[in-house]
């Protein structure tokens, strides 16, 4: 394994951000290549502790000459919200400076040639550093964008594209749901690592072998040895399962039986009132049309203080907030519906 050290100029002088990129050498020209980021939400850490139980399968791998194709690793995707707080709290998901999230502008290239990414110079440094990232994924036929959600489910979201070639990987990962999208306006970093080759070549899209996708790990608090050890055996699973990595004591994966829901099905559930969530539900359970999902405690103690707020449509709870204060208009939680949403908003992954 070989480590760099990335180095992002600041906005001023003296000010610069690092980090690290791990590489692990590939013996087979003709096998897929892998990139792995995590933390480009730097708060973000179910995937980050993840990769750190990943490396030692990674490093026995490589000791027993099993690694077929090239492998490069960034834990911490994100320096400046890594170095990011705001009257003691961390604020990782958008850059303090510009309020612009930090996956979201990716620059989307027409075609999949770093060439053509844009002069960012005089951009900003959260620009340089998106630039640099997509040049670190571009090109590599596995690229995992390991965020996690408020409070969740494991699950993926995947590109039309590349559905259903990408079932074996979410067998593989072990996770329990898949959100499938179609079109990105906003430059997230998944859109950017497969929109530009939605117009390639066969012999270059090759969907049947590229495999994008931003795996949600969980909730920010589902920060655990376990859920990373059993995490990084999924991510292990799927490097095998893809040819990545040699090991004949992992079984094929081809079939994934879990919920397949298109965003459109995803109900977000605005809050009609601010106040304190009383929740009813929790990721994973299943609801019917009418059932109650939450109460908003607006006026405590007094009538009509409580707002109460059903399942338009019956589905899976895929996520819920963390934090239990909200704003009216917020979102109290993901349905992934069995039908199309009333309410279904176009592109924007909320991840
Ligand atoms: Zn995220």
């Amino acid at each position: 394994m070989q480590k760099t050290v990335e180095r992002i100029a600041g906005d001023s002088e003296g000010v610069a951000y690092e980090f690290p990129v791990l590489r692990f050498e590939g013996k087979d020209k003709a096998a897929p290549s892998a990139y792995l980021q995590a933390a480009l939400h730097a708060g973000e850490l179910p995937g980050v502790v993840a990769i750190d139980a990943l490396m030692p399968m990674l490093a026995k791998a490589e000791a027993e000459s099993r690694i077929r194709g090239p492998i490069t690793i960034v834990p911490w995707a994100n320096p400046i919200g890594r170095a990011q707080y705001h009257f003691g709290e961390h604020q990782g998901r958008f850059n303090l400076g510009t309020r612009t999230n930090f996956n979201r502008s990716f620059p989307l290239l027409a075609t999949p040639d770093a060439r053509l990414l844009p002069d960012i110079s005089l951009g900003g440094a959260d620009r340089r550093l998106k630039n640099r990232l997509v040049q670190l994924s571009l090109g590599n036929d596995i690229v995992l964008d390991l965020h996690c959600d408020d409070e969740g489910l494991a699950y993926l979201y995947i590109h039309t594209s590349l559905w259903p070639h990408m079932a074996d990987c979410a067998a593989a990962m072990g996770i329990d749901a898949v959100v499938l999208w179609s079109e990105d306006t906003d430059g997230t970093f998944e859109g950017a690592s497969i929109m530009p080759y939605q117009n390639a070549p066969a012999n270059v899209a090759r969907f049947d072998r590229r495999a994008v996708t931003t795996v949600e790990y969980r909730g920010i608090l589902d920060v655990d040895a376990a859920l990373a050890a059993s995490d990084a055996e999924g991510l292990y699973r799927l490097l095998v399962t893809r040819g990545i990595i040699q090991d004949p004591s992992i079984p094929k994966f081809e079939t994934f039986s879990g919920p397949v829901v298109p965003l459109e099905n995803i109900d977000m559930m605005p809050s009609p009132k601010a106040g304190a969530i009383l929740y009813d539900v929790k990721p994973g359970g299943r609801v019917k049309k009418g059932d109650r999902l939450a109460t908003i405690v607006h006026a405590p103690g007094e009538a009509g203080g409580r707002t109460e707020v059903f399942a338009p449509q019956s589905g899976l709870i895929l996520t819920r907030r963390a934090r239990r204060i909200i704003r009216a208009g917020e979102d109290l939680l993901k349905l992934a519906g069995d039908a199309r949403s009333g309410d279904a908003r176009s592109g924007t992954l909320e991840d």
